[in-house]
């Protein structure tokens, strides 16, 4: 062994990086990005925002980031406060904290795949143990499976996802208050998909109010369209949020980011319109998937999991040769789309079309 891998941490030898290709083709579906750019008004606000602020980088951020927090619980309503949110660079960090805080070594972070496959990189990264609880074959959890699964592997962090990546379905609020009532693990509830839900979806943030023991994450990369600018959050109990001060990095999110997220914040109104124009072409492409034939997976997210195909290697490759790039999420059978533009649906759709009658 006459590399770097001597020295590495043993647990993270032989490991690889995680991300998806970045490839340079004319239809980008595979990371769950908002296809809109943001809307010229809204640029125009954070351009002047940012301007604003640039003369005073000699300064650290304010390390509380007390405006941009005051904004996010504005957002959140749910009568949330200040003290009940936190916030980072994207939510993959917020997930990073949180295990540094509440994982680490000796203790052990329970998910249920196929999930969103950071929870796990993150368990490891932090040192934290990581058990799989697994779904049904259909990609449902049950709060029975959770309680059980709970009381296994005994748990001190427990991920849930919902809307779930990469299977697309939201998931019933009873499973959540069932993994906060049994067991005594912090549960992280990551909805990073929650602004796409599908009418009448009740999300976690209704089950905070007397619960120490439940977070749930949120993000600006999706339906706010802005994952280039790295903001994340979560809403939970205050102790929560004074508990990840002790692991946070003293000025982690850039002036540059706050001023940002909160010039965004202040023209949500704009910005989440395209929400709306999604919501709509998911539910499209879930209609026309299953007119191919196609399974698919119930989407409350701004993506469809459709399955059926006899090698989604090929096809995923057969679609990259014909300029759509989507995502193969390592399950047998099965790939995920994300829910673009109408002329970028058009075009995976019609690719895939032609893709499916020559095979
Ligand atoms: C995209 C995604 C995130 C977002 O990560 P950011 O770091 O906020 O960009 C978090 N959780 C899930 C399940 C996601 O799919």
């Amino acid at each position: 062994m006459n590399s770097i891998d001597r020295l590495l941490r043993p647990s993270l030898r032989g490991r690889r990086p995680y991300g998806a290709p970045q490839l340079d083709v004319s239809v980008r579906l595979n990371t769950n990005e908002n296809s809109y750019p943001l809307p010229q008004p809204v640029a125009d606000a954070v351009v002047r925002a940012v301007a604003e602020a640039v003369p005073h980088l000699n300064r650290y951020p304010d390390r509380d980031a007390v405006e941009l927090r005051t904004e996010l619980a504005d957002y959140l309503g749910h009568d949330l406060t200040i003290d009940q949110v936190w916030a980072a660079n994207g939510s993959n960090e917020i997930l990073q904290q949180l295990l540094q805080a509440f994982g680490g070594p000796g203790r052990v972070a329970l998910g249920f795949t196929p999930s969103y496959s950071m929870h796990p990189i993150l368990a490891a990264a932090t040192g934290t143990d990581w058990r799989d609880g697994g779904r049904d074959e259909d990609f449902t959890v049950t709060a029975e499976h959770v309680v059980a699964q709970i009381e296994r592997h005994k748990p001190d962090v427990v991920f849930l996802c919902s809307p779930n990546n990469p299977t697309g379905t939201a998931l019933d609020p009873a499973v959540v208050t069932a993994a906060v009532e049994h067991g005594d693990a912090l549960v992280v509830v990551d909805e990073a998909y929650a602004e796409f839900a599908r009418a009448g979806t009740v999300g976690a943030l209704e089950l905070l109010p007397g619960r120490l023991r439940l977070v749930v994450t949120r993000t600006m990369s999706k339906a706010f369209g802005l994952a280039g600018a790295r903001l994340g959050y979560l809403a939970a109990d205050p102790q929560v949020v004074d508990a990840v001060q002790l692991v946070r990095l003293p000025y982690h999110l850039s002036t540059l980011t706050q001023v940002t997220a909160v010039a965004a914040l202040r023209h949500r109104k704009a910005l989440l319109a395209n929400v709306t124009v999604i919501r709509h072409e998911r539910d499209r492409l879930v209609r026309e998937l299953s007119d191919l034939g196609l399974l698919v997976a119930p989407s409350d997210a701004n993506f469809v999991l459709f399955g059926g195909l006899a090698d989604s290697a090929a096809v995923w490759q057969s679609l990259v040769d014909r300029g759509v790039l989507i995502r193969d999420v390592g399950i047998d059978g099965w790939l995920r789309v994300t829910a673009g533009t109408p002329g970028e649906n058009d075009a995976f759709l019609s690719a895939l079309a032609t893709v499916l009658k020559s095979a």
